[in-house]
């Protein structure tokens, strides 16, 4: 079964909810049944698939330059305390 986002037209709350399709889902918050599903599957919200890949890579790009700097520094802090009398 998919997920799907949706938005409450009673509270405006928006959440995840797994769903067959055309059943009619409940709002998490107040429970009204005026829950529209919005036009992507789950992503958090506001997400765009596209924007979330550049995203992801951009964030695996940054932990790899984090252990990078981290290896750095280890080397760095081995080699000064090898070079302390
Ligand atoms: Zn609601």
């Amino acid at each position: 079964m998919p997920i799907y986002e949706f938005e409450c037209e009673e509270c405006g709350a928006r959440f995840e909810e797994l769903v067959a399709a055309g059943r009619a889902v409940a709002c998490s918050q107040c429970g009204s049944e005026r829950a529209r599903r919005l036009y992507s599957t789950v992503s958090p919200p506001g997400r765009q698939p596209r924007g979330a890949a550049v995203r992801s890579d951009e964030s695996r790009r940054r932990e790899r330059e984090a252990a990078r700097q981290g290896r750095i520094a280890e080397s760095r802090k081995r080699r000064a305390a090898g070079e302390k009398p």
